[in-house]
């Protein structure tokens, strides 16, 4: 199985001070509930005992041209923590799905697939959270449930996931679902929304229909 939590993409980190606490309240809200519902974590019996799940927020302007879109993101090997705060999230401030780069600074580096965050704020204005957890449930029903798949062959937090996510908004409901599950990636699933609650209701609610 490919590994969990490597960094795949150029990054240019600069370490530096973290975000304001208030930055990230609704999104640490929203993470302490995926934690509890072991969608964001770090299991020894699960991906060779790396951590999973990173939950991001888009900070400044929300119509910033490519290449000045930024956004606000859990940690790299975070999950094993019971309690985020702002020392546990970077600041990614450019990204290129093209030249496979990220520029991030804060007291941590930002989680592995920061690129596909980017690439999802990139593809629509209004999404504004951007929460990527593990789930078996979701993931063994996402198509009886109807939730758009990524292909098999695609692996996380690579440029290939980029024009992936680019093809499901253009060629499925993804969009209008809000969500996604990564088929090549064990257990991936994608939730994106314009509020941390949206966002993270959807969740709840593909994992409770997954067990029906
Ligand atoms: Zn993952």
């Amino acid at each position: 199985m490919e590994q969990e939590g490597v960094i795949k993409f150029d990054l240019r980190f600069t370490a530096g001070a973290p975000v304001p606490g208030d930055v990230i309240t609704e999104l640490n809200k929203w993470r302490n509930i995926l934690w509890q519902h072991a969608l964001i974590g770090q299991d020894p019996c699960r991906y060779d005992g790396y951590g999973f799940g990173n939950i991001s927020r888009r900070i400044g302007a929300q119509d910033a041209a490519i290449g000045r879109r930024a956004f606000v993101i859990s940690g790299t090997q975070t999950g094993h923590l019971k309690q985020l705060d702002n020392h546990h999230y970077a600041h990614v401030t450019a990204y290129n799905a093209d030249s496979n780069q990220v520029v991030a600074d804060g007291p941590i580096r930002p989680s592995s697939e920061s690129m596909t965050h980017g690439v999802i704020y990139d593809l629509d204005q209004e999404i504004k959270i951007v929460l990527h957890v593990h789930s078996p449930d979701i993931w063994r029903t996402a198509i009886a449930q109807g939730i758009p798949v990524s292909r098999a062959s695609v692996e996380y937090g690579t440029p290939e996931m980029s024009r992936e996510v680019l093809r499901l908004f253009a060629e499925t409901d993804a969009r209008e679902q809000g969500i996604f599950s990564m088929g090549g990636h064990e257990d991936g699933i994608v939730a994106f929304a314009n509020s941390a609650d949206a966002a993270g209701n959807r969740l709840l609610t593909a994992l409770a229909c997954s067990k029906r």
